[in-house]
């Protein structure tokens, strides 16, 4: 279940809540009672490879002399 982080208005804390996704824009309640809330944009942590494999120069169509037929 995805969790979602939220700001009260009314006293400027934070917390987050698990629910469903369908009910991410539901008004959520402040632990200390206040309804006066809004919905923080959660950030996603991808994890993943940093760096990108590079294209190989020279190894693919386009721009390489010899691969259009020019060389020989
Ligand atoms: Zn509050």
């Amino acid at each position: 279940m995805p969790r979602y982080e939220y700001r009260c208005r009314s006293c400027g804390s934070t917390f987050e809540l698990n629910r469903p996704m369908a009910e991410s824009s539901a008004p959520a309640t402040c632990p200390d009672g206040h309804e006066d809330t809004v919905k923080l944009l959660s950030t996603v942590a991808v994890g993943g490879s940093a760096t990108a494999p590079a294209p190989t120069p020279g190894g693919g169509s386009g721009g390489g002399c010899c691969g259009g037929g020019c060389c020989g």
